[in-house]
């Protein structure tokens, strides 16, 4: 496994995987890597000859206030388990080197980086579709790995490789979840035992709007009432809880075909969000 930290030779390195023929995937991520993160770079090794990940806590997508200068940063766990996977090549830049002076050039994904997440973080997604856009110019993967845990990003990232006619398949890897349910963050690093037993509310308000699909509640409000309880019933902040359609992320005022709801909450100093589809019952 080679780690390099620089453009030029990470682009040349991947040049030569795909100059011998080997078909390249590639996992972007910011680092803290847990099971999530492993299911990915695991599929990626499985499905491509060569894996590349990379490790970069992006600055453009933290704003003002957020945790940039505290996101967990665990370089060197995260070498060794990229080696465990099988990962050949893993790109590790610092700032500079991505965004050297006189950056001038941004990614805007219109519409679907507006709700959701978008509008709690204004900039948060113009900052993930620079640097992926970016990343994938370096790369040039034949497949990149993304997680449906950041839907609204798996949706724009989607977006963006259709409209700006990029030659790479993404492909959307499923939630990977502790056995009790909560969705696998960098993030969680941050939760006590109580605030973790806390969070477990994200995942039960999924719960709850999805029984409630099941036993025929078909509008939209109710699912989001539905979730919202669950969560400020253990004092969550909640940002959102919504039903979104799964493709263009618009709300939806009732349920009559799959849909997506997602849920953004603050726990102690955790932002956690989760998500899950919403199938009506057919019949
Ligand atoms: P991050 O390091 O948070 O930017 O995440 C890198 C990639 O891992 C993104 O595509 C995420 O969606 C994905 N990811 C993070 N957590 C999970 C999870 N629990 N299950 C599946 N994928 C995940």
């Amino acid at each position: 496994m080679r780690c390099i930290q620089d453009v030029r030779e990470m682009r040349e390195a991947c040049r030569t995987a795909r100059r011998e023929g080997k078909t390249l995937g590639f996992v972007p991520t910011m680092g803290g890597l847990h099971a999530g993160h492993a299911s990915l770079i695991e599929r990626a090794c499985r499905e491509c000859d060569a894996a590349a990940i990379s490790l970069f806590v992006n600055p453009t997508q933290f704003g003002p206030g957020e945790d940039y200068g505290s996101y967990p940063r665990t370089w060197e766990e995260d070498l060794r388990l990229a080696r465990s996977l099988g990962v050949d090549l893993v790109f590790h830049p610092d700032v500079a080197e991505m965004y050297p002076k006189g950056f001038s050039t941004h990614v805007e994904v219109e519409r679907l980086a507006a709700g959701l997440c978008g509008r709690h973080r204004p900039g948060h997604f113009r900052g993930v579709a620079t640097v992926v856009l970016k990343l994938f110019a370096v790369v040039r993967p034949h497949r990149a790995y993304f997680g449906e845990k950041d839907y609204q990003q798996l949706v724009l990232i989607r977006r963006m490789v259709e409209d700006l006619s990029l030659e790479v398949e993404v492909v959307g890897c499923p939630i990977v979840r502790d056995p009790d349910g909560l969705a696998l963050s960098s993030r969680n690093a941050y939760l006590n035992a109580e605030e973790r037993r806390r969070a477990l509310a994200l995942h039960r308000g999924l719960g709850r709007a999805r029984s409630l699909l099941a036993a025929g509640e078909r509008r939209a409000a109710a699912l989001e009432a539905a979730a919202r309880e669950e969560l400020e019933r253990e004092g969550l902040r909640v940002d959102y809880a919504s039903v979104v359609h799964p493709d263009t992320l618009e709300p939806l005022e009732r349920v009559e075909a799959p849909a997506r709801m997602a849920v953004a909450a603050w726990v102690g100093r955790a932002r956690l969000i989760d998500n899950c589809p919403l199938d009506p019952p057919q019949g």
